[in-house]
């Protein structure tokens, strides 16, 4: 290490440029704060990342974006409202596996009553729902599910959406933690049922003003997800106050005497700043924490991420034999499969395959089977298509095909999950001017990292200079 590196001070430095680290970023910078960010790869965006190659335009990691009132309005900010894409109307389908077949899940009551999903019992335990007691102690998904819905929600509709969403497995998620709002409606109306009507209610009452996007429509931009990370690390160094050095990977912090802090990297450099924010994942903020706090480091180690492994195929139209007229077919555990679902990608947002090609994103591991993910792209792939080739109709080999592993894709938030969360702000709490961030706290979406990211720019304290 180069110990005449260049020392650089700043008020408020931020290790780690995913987009909770761009979002405090950008926001900060925004209020006229002198702000750094390190980060370790060559590009920022973290999870978040497209990739054109030859007309095929993929995801590395998330898709689509909720749409969000605050999300517009960021959007607006970064000028980038030309360039939004929504998703395909036909992605309202939805797909989940059921005895080696496919099967649409229900959209409304009829569909309800009629769909092969759930038998005569569940739906007489669905009915009973509005008078069951919420629960006082902290439960897993599956067991929320189980005493609310009963086991043919469980098996068919919200295991295979806790692969989706987590690649989590539902007996050791909390609910409380990892569906906040569905707890929340339990706590508060007493019912699931009696909550969604009550919701639905209230946006009678008070319907959002026309000039306001619509809620929960999914989208991306033309060029990928990764339009909206570029965007937010050109505004911050836009601003005049923010930097980005990229292949800076923080190895050591240590704080001064004077609160603040030291930060030094692998690549031989050396900073001081007041404000430290960690937005990298809780693994890596427990390796720069261990020396200084060593139960803090431990709490943070507890935070599992299973690895997962994006399959991108592409194909001849002709030869998926699946209409692929929905979002995806997502695949349940009862189904013994290895392949937690499969995005229909070009479904979703059309123009990014050449003429007469369809784009399919599969995603296979998670917590329930890390270990399918691991394997040369060979094995990865026979996996998947020994998954998919007989639900989809799939003929032979795709002729476009890129795996991008990520052997820690997404925390879990398990049973005791926020009281670790506690534990860890306590610890936190002894440190001035230290603050933790991060998919791993406060949602898993790229909307909640942003809306995270905001709120912690909001509550820093200024740096008086
Ligand atoms: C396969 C996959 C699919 C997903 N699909 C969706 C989806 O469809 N919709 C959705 O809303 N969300 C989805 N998500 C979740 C979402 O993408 C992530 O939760 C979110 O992007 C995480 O952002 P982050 O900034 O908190 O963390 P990260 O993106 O992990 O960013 C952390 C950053 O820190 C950097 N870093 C690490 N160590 C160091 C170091 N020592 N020094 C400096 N920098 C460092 C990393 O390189 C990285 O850039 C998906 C995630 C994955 C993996």
């Amino acid at each position: 290490m180069n110990s005449n590196a260049p020392r650089t001070s700043v008020d408020t430095l931020i290790i780690g440029a995913g987009i909770t680290g761009l979002s405090a970023g950008y926001h900060l910078t925004k209020q006229g704060e002198h702000v750094i960010i390190l980060e370790a790869e060559a590009r920022v965006g973290g999870a978040v990342g497209s990739v054109m190659e030859a007309q095929w335009l993929r995801e590395l990691g998330p898709n689509s974006l909720m749409q969000t009132q605050a999300l517009a309005q960021l959007l607006s900010d970064l000028d980038l409202s030309a360039e939004i894409i929504e998703a395909n109307p036909v992605a309202k389908k939805r797909f989940v596996a059921k005895n080696g077949h496919p099967v649409a899940l229900p959209t409304n009551p009829l569909e309800l009553l009629t769909t092969p999903l759930f038998n005569l019992g569940d739906l007489f335990h669905l009915a009973r729902e509005p008078w069951i007691k919420p629960a006082k102690t902290e439960e897993s998904i599956a067991e929320f599910v189980r005493r609310r819905l009963g086991t043919g929600f469980l098996d068919w509709a919200v295991d295979p959406f806790v692969s989706g969403v987590y690649a989590g497995d539902p007996k050791l998620l909390s609910v409380q933690a990892a569906i906040p709002k569905i707890y929340a409606m339990e706590q508060e109306n007493g019912s699931l049922i009696r909550g969604g009507i009550a919701r639905m209610k209230a946006a009678k009452a008070n319907p959002a003003p026309i000039t306001q996007p619509a809620k929960g429509k999914l989208l991306s931009f033309k060029r990928g997800l990764q339009t909206l990370t570029d965007a937010l690390a050109q505004a911050i160094t836009a601003s005049g106050c923010g930097e980005i050095r990229l292949q800076s990977q923080s190895t050591r912090i240590t704080p001064n005497a004077d609160q603040t802090w030291q930060i030094h990297t692998e690549q031989g450099e050396q900073f001081s700043c007041k404000n430290l924010i960690l937005t990298v994942p809780a693994a890596v903020a427990a390796r720069l924490l261990a020396p200084i706090d060593a139960p803090l480091a431990e709490h943070l180690n507890q935070i599992e991420y299973p690895p997962v492994a994006s399959v991108v195929m592409g194909f001849d139209r002709d030869k998926v034999a699946h209409p692929l007229d929905g979002f995806g077919l997502l695949i349940p555990s009862k189904e013994h499969k290895q392949t937690l679902g499969v995005l229909f990608s070009s479904t979703l947002f059309p123009d990014r395959t050449p003429q007469g090609k369809v784009m399919l994103t599969a995603f296979i591991g998670g917590r329930q089977k890390p270990q399918a993910a691991e394997g040369t792209d060979d094995e990865i792939l026979m996996r998947v298509l020994r998954d998919l080739s007989p639900l989809l109709g799939i003929q032979g080999q795709p002729e476009f095909l890129r795996i991008q592993p990520w052997p820690r894709a997404i925390p879990q938030y398990e049973l005791g999950h926020l009281s670790l969360i506690e534990k860890i702000d306590a610890r936190v709490a002894h440190f001035s001017n230290l603050h933790l961030a991060g998919n791993w706290r406060a949602g898993i979406a790229v909307g909640d990292c942003l809306i995270n990211g905001e709120n912690l720019a909001k509550k820093m304290p200024r740096v008086d200079r």
